[in-house]
């Protein structure tokens, strides 16, 4: 046990920690969690009154910082009202609005919302509109998923079936997982003949193809050109296979346009939506299908209705968070403002090309990546980005920036200036 408590660690924090277990992290070596009190702004307050300049938006939720006065007073006014009530058989304003919001901001006809409570059950719920689309529609047979290697859809059962097959958090699963396909993103000519190929072979079988829109997330931050999700759409489309795009992380701006699906001028039939939704106040997360999607589940038989229905689904105080939060992006200039971070991330990022061990850096939209050739020594070099005051969170073989939208020039310089001088100093360990 290397867990060292400091003299500053506050008491609940000894009290707690031998009961908490933490994400994605091996107990018996991870370092003592830092004691979190406040946040403000694009800042986190510790325990001894120290400020953490996020990085990256707490998982790319926070779009707007934190404590935005607009989404604390909708959900303060929420909860004086109505906490939560069960959906089944109840309508509420705040989910009904949001709905009918989300509807008129998503592309094409991308019309029918179903809510959940995060990113993973979002992909659960696609995936069975998807099988059960083809159910209904005398289709059974039409069973798999198609994915791309390096993607990450989630951490449940069926999400887990289709992130990379190999590379993925999840390969002590593989022998349990649903056997599902999988393909690198067609990012030239010969792999679109390749996947056309595929998906032909496949079209009987295939329910859907999923895919996360122009950068792909905690598989690895991989980057693809519209072009390629649009020749992706299109093969979908010519062997009627469906199309998922998993906008978990790239929706609410992050990637430049509201949502990535439009920069590549398509509209799937299933989208994902998470992590921004309520501005990273609180979980939820929602799937929205198009007309044809939902037509399918139109009947008289009561078999053919989605068999889904999350406990704390369309919860009230979620939804008015992330109707607070789509106010935010029409009053408040949002999409330029992450324009203005790409392009100062651009900037400001370059320099790592330089130094030894990094093999390429990229930004699109409000996120910045510095990939290395072997991520080494990466709990220090988390400690150090804590001790110069930022928070930021290396994993795999990426160093990456997903600031808020709504970070100053002055706070986005220091934070880049500490990332590459910390780049720097980890290359020579
Ligand atoms: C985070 C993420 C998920 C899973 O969302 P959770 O809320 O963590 O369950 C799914 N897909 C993508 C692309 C993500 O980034």
């Amino acid at each position: 046990m290397s867990k060292l408590i400091a003299a500053s660690t506050p008491a609940w924090q000894m009290r707690g920690n031998p009961h908490v277990w933490m994400p994605y992290a091996q107990m018996q070596t991870l370092p003592l969690p830092v004691p979190v009190v406040r946040t403000e702004g694009v800042y986190w307050e510790l325990a001894d009154g120290r400020r953490l300049l996020d990085g990256i938006a707490s998982w790319w939720t926070a779009c707007h910082g934190y404590n935005h006065p607009a989404i604390v007073a909708a959900v303060a006014k929420q909860l004086e009202t109505m906490p939560h009530i069960m959906f089944a058989g109840a309508h509420h304003e705040p989910a009904c609005r949001l709905a009918a919001s989300l509807a008129a901001i998503l592309p094409g006809d991308l019309d029918y919302v179903f809510f959940s409570d995060s990113g993973s059950v979002a992909i659960e719920i696609a995936m069975k509109m998807a099988l059960q689309y083809w159910r209904n529609i005398g289709q059974a047979a039409r069973t798999r998923f198609l994915s791309f290697h390096d993607a990450y859809h989630g951490d449940t059962t069926g999400a887990m079936s289709i992130c990379d097959p190999v590379d993925s958090m999840h390969a002590n699963f593989a022998g349990i997982l649903l056997p599902q396909l999988s393909h690198a993103v067609p990012t030239t000519r010969e792999l679109q003949q390749q996947f056309e190929k595929v998906v032909a072979n496949n079209r009987n079988e295939l329910a859907a193809v999923v895919i996360e829109p122009l950068v792909q997330g905690a598989g690895g931050m991989r980057f693809h050109e519209p072009d390629v999700v649009a020749q992706i759409s299109h093969v979908c489309q010519k062997y009627d296979v469906l199309l998922i795009a998993d906008e978990v992380a790239t929706g609410f701006g992050r990637t430049g346009s509201m949502f990535a699906c439009q920069q590549c001028e398509i509209v799937p039939d299933i989208i994902c939506l998470g992590k921004g939704l309520t501005g990273g106040v609180l979980g939820m997360a929602a799937t929205v299908a198009t007309k044809r999607i939902y037509d399918a589940f139109l009947s008289d038989d009561p078999a053919c209705a989605l068999q889904h229905g999350p406990t704390y689904m369309a919860n009230p105080l979620a939804c008015a968070a992330a109707n607070a939060s789509l106010e935010l992006f029409q009053q408040e200039p949002r999409l330029k403002q992450v324009a203005h971070i790409e392009q100062i991330l651009r900037q400001e990022l370059a320099p790592c090309r330089d130094i030894t061990g990094v093999v390429d850096v990229r930004c699109r939209g409000a996120i910045g990546v510095v990939q290395v050739a072997a991520m080494h020594d990466l709990q220090r070099v988390r400690q150090r980005f804590v001790e110069q005051g930022i928070w930021a969170r290396p994993f795999r073989d990426i160093f990456y920036l997903t600031p808020a939208f709504v970070m100053s020039e002055s706070e986005l310089l220091r934070l880049c200036h500490i990332m590459v001088q910390t780049i720097k100093e980890w290359s020579a360990w």
